[in-house]
């Protein structure tokens, strides 16, 4: 069990591992593979209807659960993909990104001293929020190769301080997508024990193999679930930092209560941008999961070709590789010298980790670039075996 609340690289780096990673790219001119963000931006009807927002406004304070706009295409898109009903007034909350809803549910839900299991590796906000509402992280391992969740190690985890499952799913960095039985399990779980569920669902529509099935659609979970997703990764403007909160009207006044001294209210002009985009055809929403799917398959055979060992990815930006068939063991270590021997970055699984040994060898790469950016990047790392 985890004691000290900080996250230990954080506390070593003094930053998260995305702005060391990003800032080397920069400052070695290399490709970056690291942050999760794609060299492309979305679609330029949305960015028209942005331009036009701030041209012509609305530009100042939207109210504080975001424009009702927005809050009814997140609810018609609830419903059309998932069959959910929501009330866009009382169970929809917009965000500053997916990164504040989960800070503002794991304050508004979370006391001092409660435990948060949490799908480990973890995606680095999630530890420093939980550290920020004074809870413990109780991690759950996903291992290589296929990162399945161990539901017996899940179970094991619930103690009558558990407050709450933090959930991922497409999962960062691992790639995994979670499987209905997994889901089930985690329901299941939740339910014998009275415990909520705070869903990360970002990359909901980046899926290549399976379905995403969010959990709140599963009996008995929509009224202890908090569900999360953003504009970031499905309409490609990760920049923009639109996210949304759905859920239970209780469970979303909670974290409103939070939001609104976090941010008060965010994005105006992106908010009709945003409530377009939801509305876009599944033409739109198929191409994007293809085309990722593609660049997954060429960064995936790339890495396998330069020597890594490559594990599946099913969804995300990201594919995850370990490290040791060339000749490494630090992952982190690893990470900061490739931009300097071949000119890529990527970035290492440890600093996703309580149990840092599982994930030392492993380093994530992201796909969402153009193919001839990730082609270049696999004949460098080519020059790695050499
Ligand atoms: N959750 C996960 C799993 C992520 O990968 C990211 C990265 N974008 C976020 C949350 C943050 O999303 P946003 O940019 O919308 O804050
Ligand atoms: N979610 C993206 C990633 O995991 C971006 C992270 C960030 O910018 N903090 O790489």
């Amino acid at each position: 069990m985890p004691r000290d609340p900080l996250v230990p690289h954080l506390r070593e780096l003094g930053t998260t591992i995305f702005a060391e990673m990003s800032a080397l790219a920069a400052e070695t001119g290399s490709i970056n593979l690291g942050q999760g963000f794609p060299d492309t931006d979305g679609p330029e009807e949305i960015k028209q209807i942005v331009a036009d927002a701030v041209w012509h406004g609305p530009n100042q304070y939207p109210p504080g659960i975001g424009f009702a706009e927005l809050r009814e295409a997140i609810a018609t898109h609830q419903k059309r993909f998932y069959g959910l009903d929501v009330d866009p007034d009382s169970q929809v909350l917009v965000t500053a990104g997916a990164t504040e809803a989960v800070t503002a549910a794991l304050l508004a839900l979370v006391d001092a001293g409660d435990e948060v299991i949490a799908l480990e590796p973890y995606y680095d906000s999630y530890a420093a929020a939980i550290a920020m509402a004074r809870g413990r992280r109780v991690p759950v391992t996903l291992h290589a190769p296929d990162f399945r969740l161990d539901v017996d190690a899940l179970r094991a985890a619930v103690t009558p301080r558990t407050r709450l499952i933090l959930l991922n799913s497409p999962h960062n960095p691992t790639g995994a997508v979670l499987s209905e039985a997994e889901l089930q399990a985690v329901a299941e779980v939740a339910i014998d024990h009275d415990l909520l569920v705070v869903t990360d669902e970002v990359y909901e529509h980046l899926v290549y193999e399976g379905r995403h099935i969010p959990i709140a659609t599963l009996p008995g979970m929509w009224e202890r679930t908090v569900s999360i997703s953003s504009a970031g990764k499905t309409f490609a403007f990760t920049g923009w930092k639109v996210g949304w909160v759905t859920g239970p009207a209780e469970l979303v006044a909670a974290v409103r209560t939070v939001k609104q001294f976090l941010t008060y209210t965010n994005a105006a002009p992106m908010q009709p941008g945003i409530a377009r985009g939801l509305g876009m055809p599944d033409e739109y929403y198929r191409t994007l999961a293809a085309d990722l799917a593609r660049r997954r398959d060429l960064l995936s055979d790339g890495l396998r070709s330069a020597g890594f060992t490559v594990f599946p990815s099913a969804g995300t930006y990201f594919v995850s590789a370990d490290i040791r068939p060339l000749g490494y063991a630090d992952g982190l270590a690893f990470c900061r010298e490739l931009p300097h021997r071949v000119g890529v970055v990527a970035i290492p699984h440890v600093v996703f980790y309580d149990n840092v040994d599982v994930g030392r060898p492993l380093v994530r790469f992201a796909f969402c670039k153009r193919d001839e950016v990730l082609s270049e990047a696999v004949e460098r790392l080519q020059g790695l075996a050499g």
